[in-house]
């Protein structure tokens, strides 16, 4: 890579601490914020490229910051104001990509952070994007389908100027799925009078979804740590896997992990977790929460708490819940041989230093979960083409792409010296940073 520093890294780093990680500036116990977390390591991971100062600077800020407030009719009839974002962070490489998340702890500060994770994601993936991300302050659980449908028309209405095929182009992301994917392609054609069905991806398969988006972030997850597993030359099979969240990307990486002969002995989501020593039937606890709405009260495991989750002597802790879950009150308790992070941000920078120290090693998001965006990517190129892949096709694609990301990113950390994540993010920082300088600045 051109833009590398020539020097070593334990050179050209100020090392603060003597880690190669900064202190991170919240109050002792502060939960730290996904901002401050993306900052950080922004500005560790850079002291390791040749950038120029004005380049850092530009890289680290967000290109474009949309803030929408917009009345929806509840089913009493009460109007209600909820606020919105959407979030351009870089689109150096491409059209910006990333979720729309639903959830009432959604600030700006925590929307640009994982936007400028996604621009990162889809440079270590190498795919022509850049990243963005948007979201809204509310409890989706608590509406109506009625009033999540009007909630969505409306702040589609409002982020249109700024979301398009070519431009910048939605998926789900916590407190999302395909219907309201659906809702979202859907208002937006209506707008422009035909039907658009690239301007969003995460789409149900009969308006132009892609056959395996559902599944591609948790089996991403796990061809990657199938791939670690090879490059260590540990066994995969029959290795112990934990997973922190049973949504769209932890009850995936569970069914995966399932499948491909490891056992997933522990389980959680936020109303508490299950463990059995000898395996859980993942297929036979998804059934169960498809009837009872909970995986609490399932019989053939012993309930536990989310800190025994995160605690749970196993090969591969997957955190696939949201941000700041490993953090520094609790990773000196992580007894995992590897962390891969199905979530985006769920390691604070300090427990990061403490899951170094203790030889742990991580398989950073931007590496790890790249699985959802890379497909997203398959998706818009079906709908720009109208030509449709099988599954299978998707799947083997996905693989491919997946396992030669980590093998760079591998070899980058081996080359340099570094950890995965510092790895992760120069190959990614260092993609961007250098179609900025082909491209030029304008004017
Ligand atoms: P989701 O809403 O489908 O599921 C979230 C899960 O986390 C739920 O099971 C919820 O109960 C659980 N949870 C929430 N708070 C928790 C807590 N404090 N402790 C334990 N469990 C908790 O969301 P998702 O789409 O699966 O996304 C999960 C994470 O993965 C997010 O960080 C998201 O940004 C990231 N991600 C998602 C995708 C995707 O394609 N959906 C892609 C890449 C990354």
């Amino acid at each position: 890579m051109a833009i590398l520093k020539a020097a070593p890294p334990e050179v050209s780093v100020k090392t603060p601490n003597g880690n190669g990680w900064q202190q991170n500036q919240t109050a002792e116990g502060a939960q730290e914020s996904a901002y401050i977390t993306a900052i950080t390591q922004f500005d560790h991971a850079v002291q390791y490229l040749n950038v120029d100062v004005g380049i850092a600077a530009l890289l680290k800020t967000c290109k474009r910051e949309l803030t929408v407030s917009f009345p929806v009719k509840m089913d009493d009839g009460q109007i209600k104001i909820y606020t919105g974002y959407r979030v351009h962070h870089n689109t150096a490489r491409g059209p910006s990509k990333g979720g729309i998340r639903y959830n009432p702890n959604v600030s700006l500060d925590e929307v640009r952070a994982l936007a400028m994770w996604m621009t990162w994601k889809c440079a270590v993936v190498n795919i022509p994007y850049g990243g963005a991300k948007g979201g809204v302050i509310v409890e989706p659980k608590k509406l109506s389908m009625h009033e999540l449908e009007g909630l969505t028309r409306r702040y589609t209405t409002e982020i249109a100027p700024i979301i398009s095929p070519e431009g910048d182009i939605p998926a789900p992301d916590m407190g999302t799925n395909p219907q309201i994917m659906a809702w979202m392609m859907d208002t937006y054609s209506m707008h422009r009078g035909y039907s658009v069905p690239a301007v969003v991806t995460g789409k149900p398969l009969n308006i132009g979804g892609s056959a395996g988006r559902l599944e591609a972030t948790g089996r991403g997850v796990m061809y990657t740590v199938r791939e670690a597993f090879r490059t260590y030359g540990w066994r995969f099979e029959g290795s112990t896997v934990a997973v922190q969240g049973f949504g769209n990307v932890g009850s995936v990486t569970a069914s995966a992990a399932h499948e491909m002969g490891c056992k997933v002995i522990a389980l959680s989501d936020i109303e508490g977790g299950l463990y059995n020593p000898k395996g859980i039937d993942v297929p036979k606890l998804r059934q169960y929460r498809k009837e009872h709405g909970t995986i609490i009260g399932f019989s053939e495991a012993e309930p536990i708490t989310n800190a025994d989750l995160i605690a749970m002597p196993c090969d591969v802790l997957v955190p696939a819940a949201m941000e700041d879950q490993v953090n520094r009150s609790n990773a000196h308790t992580v007894q995992a041989r590897m962390v891969a992070e199905g979530a985006n941000g769920p390691t604070t920078p300090d427990a990061d230093r403490v899951l170094n120290e203790k030889g742990i090693i991580v398989i950073p998001d931007i590496l790890c979960n790249a699985g959802g965006v890379v497909v997203s990517y398959f998706e818009w190129v079906q709908d720009m083409q109208q030509l449709f892949w099988e599954e299978e096709d998707v799947n083997h694609r996905l693989e491919r792409i997946m396992v030669r990301s980590f093998r760079d990113v591998y070899e980058t950390s081996r080359q340099m010296g570094v950890d995965l994540r510092t790895a992760a993010l120069v190959l990614g920082i260092g993609r961007v940073a250098e179609a900025t300088k082909t491209r030029g600045l304008y004017p």
